[in-house]
């Protein structure tokens, strides 16, 4: 099938527009970049895809092909209905914001996925809600008891994702742009990701 990818530069955000049924195929071309992810109900932008009723409702910390994410009302918004990936995505950790960076001494004004979720929205003139927790797609969270940490990827280049809609929905992706710890691989460098949009 040959079919038009778009391109999120490597720290960029995207707002996709997906009706039900909809899949938005995404693509980690160069392998080991991190995609914050978050869906919201056109009807209603403040229902959003809520990683900690996903949790509840999956009784998983990690999302498995096949199963869906569930909004902060309790429906099911979005499937994973494909992924390459034999690892895990991560559903516990923030965005990066402005603060993180500032906590890590950059000056003011880094790229990062928070402000990239705000301004995706507001190129569709949708006021944003308060900012969910994303799901980090390819991002390495591994849990071991009661200890958390944030680890290089695992990620492959070519690894992809298709998300099927489950309701009339936005989704916002963000490449996420951190280059001071290694979440996005060793050598800090965010990469591009593609997507493509296929009809029901
Ligand atoms: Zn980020």
């Amino acid at each position: 099938m040959s079919e038009t990818l778009t391109e999120i530069p490597g720290g960029a955000g995207a707002a996709i527009v997906l009706d039900a049924g909809e899949t938005v195929y995404l693509r980690n071309t160069f392998g080991e970049q991190v995609v914050d992810t978050w869906a919201l109900s056109r009807a209603d932008p403040s229902e959003v895809l809520s990683v900690e009723h996903t949790r509840r409702m999956n009784g998983r910390l990690y999302p498995k092909a096949g199963e869906t994410f569930w909004s902060n009302r309790r429906h099911e918004m979005l499937k994973l209905a494909e992924d390459s990936f034999p690892g895990t995505h991560d559903m516990l950790v923030a965005c990066c914001d402005p603060w993180l960076y500032a906590h890590y001494g950059c000056p003011p004004g880094h790229a990062n996925c928070r402000d990239n979720f705000l301004t995706a929205l507001r190129t569709l003139d949708i006021a944003p809600p308060p900012v969910p927790n994303p799901v980090n797609l390819w991002m390495n969270v591994p849990v071991s008891g009661e200890k958390v940490d944030i680890t290089p990827p695992l990620s492959r280049p070519g690894d992809h994702v298709c998300l099927t809609a489950l309701m009339d929905v936005v989704v916002v992706f963000s490449a996420c742009p951190m280059d001071i710890t290694p979440i996005n691989g060793t050598d800090c460098t965010p990469r591009s990701v593609h997507y493509a949009v296929r009809p029901a």
